[in-house]
């Protein structure tokens, strides 16, 4: 198994873990970046919901780690003006 898929399964793990809890803590997924990734790492960047979490790393990225790129979760309490208020 390669280091990219190493990743995308932990990648999955997590998002799968999270969808698992009870939906109330963790809402989404947030790609972030130490600022030298590739055009297709960068336009993963930012917050994404778990049902639309985009596939990590991103098969046309030809960097390994996905280019130092990580994830983490978006916490519910986190999200502030979400545009109904
Ligand atoms: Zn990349």
């Amino acid at each position: 198994m390669s280091r990219r898929d190493t990743i995308a399964e932990h990648y999955r793990e997590d998002i799968d873990q999270w969808k698992g809890e009870s939906g109330e803590v963790v809402v989404g997924v947030r790609i972030n970046s130490r600022g030298e990734s590739c055009s297709y790492c960068q336009a993963l960047l930012g917050e994404h919901s778990l049902e639309h979490a985009p596939e990590f790393p991103p098969r046309e990225c030809e960097d390994e780690y996905g280019c130092s790129s990580w994830w983490e979760p978006v916490l519910s309490d986190e999200v502030v003006g979400s545009g109904d208020d």
